[in-house]
């Protein structure tokens, strides 16, 4: 008898990107990794590296790739050139992330047509999203209908907030209606990092409360209570929270209207404006904090204003789900800011240690690429930097549910 799949297959399919990793859960080990990405442009890339030798063996190739099932297509394709393929019998399972889940899903789930159907109700939500997500999940499958494939959503993590979190004081009918709450995002990281904070802490998880800050393009925090998300910036779409590459953030419902009123912009406008042109970079023509900082140091004006809103933006959120876990064990920064940018962890927590928390300018300035903490020996708050990944997430979720002594239902 041959031995049971332990191999999982990762997806993360963006609106012009595919990212994916192919593990081995016997010892969560990465045997593959790569992306495609510029989708639909004239040069797109497919990059695939295989990890299985004794130094990593890139390949790389340019040439367009139409849309997203011609990328799974090329993914499949590498995968085949190194003996990984999709019809590998080591291969248990593919995980996808979704990004948009709604109030249906809180954990990973074996998708069938029912799943699917729903995946796809939820595009008026999630337009640029989900759609890659499906398919994804349709190539996959005509790649190798057999295969089971798994969703694990990006929403799952906060599906369990308390309402009065969820909620939107707006008219019930409407709420609704038309589904409008508060569904959060980027839930496998949060799940992962508020996890991992508490190994490092060496706490149970379900005795842990942290305060979880993903800064990365897309930037959300989010309060985790014993294993439980309680409250995140992210709402019914995205767009709300923390200052973002290119997202707004919290503004006043108003300038919505306003602006279609008085600078005769469409719906469609104020969503570019929004979503694409605000941010840092609507701030000060730069999305990357790296460049932002540096003309910062350099006097640069308009991108010191960028940064300062940015920090004043994390720090009421950190004062906000301060009050509302009532005890914090841990601050935690994740994503490509969280993890790089000293100088933003300094400033989000100066002066605050009435809030019993600080951080240890030597400590801060380690560069690691591993759970690390920053505050000093004793303050009452744990400050620290764990590096997420939301790929091991996926594959942890998705061989947990289908792998040995999961349910292969
Ligand atoms: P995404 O949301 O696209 O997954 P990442 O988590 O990879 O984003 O974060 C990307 C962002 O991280 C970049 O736009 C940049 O602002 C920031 N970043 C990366 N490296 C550094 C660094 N060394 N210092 C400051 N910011 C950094």
């Amino acid at each position: 008898m041959s031995a049971s799949p332990t191999r999982v297959l990762v997806l993360n399919s963006g609106s012009s990107s595919v990212k994916y990793q192919l593990l081995d859960m016997r010892d969560e080990s990465r045997l593959a990794t790569g992306l495609v990405e510029r989708i639909g442009e004239r040069t797109s890339r497919v990059e695939h590296t295989l990890l299985t030798g004794a130094e990593p063996e890139t390949r790389t190739r340019e040439g367009r790739v139409a849309d997203h099932d011609e990328a799974l297509d090329a993914v499949a394709a590498e995968l085949s050139r190194d003996g990984l393929g999709l019809d590998s019998p080591e291969l248990l399972a593919v995980g996808h992330r979704i990004v948009h889940g709604g109030r249906l899903f809180d954990g990973p789930t074996r998708v069938d047509w029912h799943v699917e159907r729903e995946i796809e109700r939820l595009v008026p939500v999630a337009p640029l999203h989900n759609p890659a997500g499906l398919a994804g999940i349709r190539t996959a499958r005509r790649l190798n209908p057999s295969l089971p494939q798994v969703a694990v959503f990006d929403t799952a993590f906060h599906a369990h907030m308390p309402e009065a979190a969820s909620r939107y004081a707006l008219d019930t009918a409407v709420a609704e209606a038309h589904r409008i709450r508060r569904y959060g995002a980027h839930g496998t990281s949060h799940a992962y990092v508020s996890r991992a904070t508490a190994e490092l802490l060496g706490r149970p998880y379900e005795e842990t409360n942290t305060i979880v800050l993903h800064l990365g393009n897309g930037a959300s925090a989010a309060a985790v209570r014993g294993g439980r998300s309680v409250d995140t910036s992210m709402g019914l779409t995205p767009l709300e929270g923390l200052v973002m590459g290119t997202r707004s953030g919290d503004i006043d419902p108003a300038v919505v209207f306003h602006l279609m009123r008085n600078a005769s912009m469409s719906a469609e406008d104020v969503d570019v404006l929004l979503n694409k042109k605000s941010g840092l970079y609507g701030l000060c023509g730069d999305n990357d904090m790296r460049e932002i900082t540096r003309r910062a140091d350099e006097g640069d004006r308009t991108a010191r204003l960028a940064f300062d809103v940015y920090v004043h933006r994390l720090r009421k959120y950190i004062g906000a789900y301060t009050a509302v876990l009532g005890r914090v064990d841990a601050l935690v920064f994740t994503a490509g800011v969280g993890e790089n940018s000293a100088l933003v962890r300094a400033a989000a927590v100066e002066g605050l240690t009435g809030f019993g928390l600080a951080v240890d300018p030597e400590r801060n300035a380690v560069r690691e690429k591993r759970p690390r903490v920053i505050s000093p020996e004793g303050t009452p708050v744990t400050v620290a930097v764990v590096p997420t990944d939301e790929e091991l997430e996926i594959a942890r979720q998705t061989y947990g549910l289908l792998g040995e002594g999961g349910d292969r239902g």
